[in-house]
């Protein structure tokens, strides 16, 4: 191949298109000299709170802290349990393990690769505080069964929406229907700032609140502390950032749609497209699925096959980025064995970090570009099935 790398992200040729709205944001921050909170951020959580469908939504320092910092809102203390998928980023178990509680997971569809929404009343016991379902890729978790379950037994649903912003469920924003949303704003985020932060979406008031108090050290008013909280500030720059970039990303999205539809409309007439059920006998991938309910922001564009690793360093060759989200799923992470797990316990999971692999998709892909993939992988097809 003479072409040139195909990355699996390119921040700088996005960062080309947007330049000077960027940088007039951040001479913004520094005339004004407010470093932490303040306008900046108040702005944009209210566009936030209206773009996610939510009454607040609370800018914090990373989305692992917006996971934490709604633990913390919702009570979860030492010896409560929570559920939920093993196949995730490590914090969402991880900020569960910081407070003292205990994650119990539940295996996920192989479908969505999101929770099992109709096992998880399997795994509830009297310990049980939460649930974080997790909307993996960018397409909302079955929410329905999910908060149905949740409600007699008083369970706080957490969404960990980090992959998800601009999703939608059944007309639903993802992080506006559980009890609270949590957000990333990771550079590599679908809305990515330049540094770490996040959000922490809510409809209830007294949970609005807690959250207010707990992210500033859970001091209110000043030096008297209600509450033990921490420091979970969002800083201004990355509030101005994100309003900048905020205004393009209803466009991202739906590039990444269409690259979406485009990837499914070369990977067939390449022949190589199969489904789930024909994966163990017949060769080829396996496109991601949609559950039909609502907007897929294709965060992450899933691809599953059984050559994976071969097919890894095949691209790799080629110049063509991709990447594995995860490679090991939570329940057998090092951290975590004195939870209990072992391999075999969720299967789903075990499989999905043995085949799935990430094929870029960010909005500044060419067709060009989605054609030489679609092309390198059906070569691949030919030689390694
Ligand atoms: C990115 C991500 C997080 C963590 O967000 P950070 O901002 O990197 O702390 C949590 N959960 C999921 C599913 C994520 O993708």
């Amino acid at each position: 191949m003479t072409s040139k790398p195909i990355p699996m992200l390119d921040l700088k040729t996005q960062y080309a298109t947007i330049k000077a709205e960027i940088h007039s944001a951040i001479d913004r921050v520094l005339d004004s000299q407010q470093f932490i909170l303040g306008t900046e951020v108040e702005e944009f959580e209210k566009v936030l709170a209206a773009y996610c469908h939510t009454k607040y939504a609370f800018g914090v320092s990373s989305g692992t802290d917006a996971l934490l910092l709604s633990l913390m809102v919702a009570g979860i203390k030492a010896g409560d349990e929570v559920i939920t998928t093993p196949y995730s980023f490590f914090s969402t178990a991880g900020s569960i393990v910081r407070l003292g509680a205990k994650p119990v997971f539940v295996d996920i569809e192989p479908t969505s690769f999101n929770i099992q929404a109709d096992q998880i009343e399997h795994v509830i016991t009297p310990c049980s505080k939460a649930i974080i379902p997790v909307h993996l890729a960018g397409q909302s978790a079955d929410m329905n069964p999910i908060l149905e379950i949740a409600k007699p037994y008083d369970i706080c649903v957490i969404e960990d929406a980090c992959q998800a912003i601009g999703a939608d469920y059944n007309g639903l924003r993802a992080g506006s229907m559980g009890h609270l949303g949590c957000f990333s704003f990771f550079p590599s985020k679908n809305l990515g700032g330049y540094g770490d932060s996040g959000l922490v979406t809510t409809n209830d008031l007294d949970l609005a609140n807690k959250i207010s108090i707990l992210r500033n050290h859970g001091q209110q008013p000043k030096y008297h502390n209600p509450l033990v909280g921490g420091n979970f500030r969002m800083d201004a720059l990355q509030a101005a950032v994100l309003s900048a970039k905020f205004k393009h990303l209803e466009n991202w999205t739906e590039a990444r749609r269409k690259h979406a539809e485009t990837y499914r409309s070369l990977f067939s007439s390449a022949g190589i497209s199969i489904s789930l059920s024909e994966f163990d006998f017949k060769p080829g991938i396996v496109l991601p699925i949609e559950s039909g309910i609502g907007r897929h922001i294709y965060h992450l564009y899933m691809i599953r096959t059984k050559k994976r690793n071969a097919l890894i360093s095949y691209l790799k060759d080629n110049q063509i980025g991709c990447e594995v989200y995860y490679p090991i799923p939570l329940h057998l992470q090092e951290c975590f064995q004195y939870l209990g797990y072992k391999e075999g316990d969720f299967p789903q999971s075990e499989r999905a970090a043995k085949e799935s692999l990430a094929l870029p998709i960010y909005p500044e892909l060419t067709y060009e570009m989605q054609s030489i993939i679609v092309e390198t992988i059906s070569e691949f097809c030919k030689s390694y099935f």
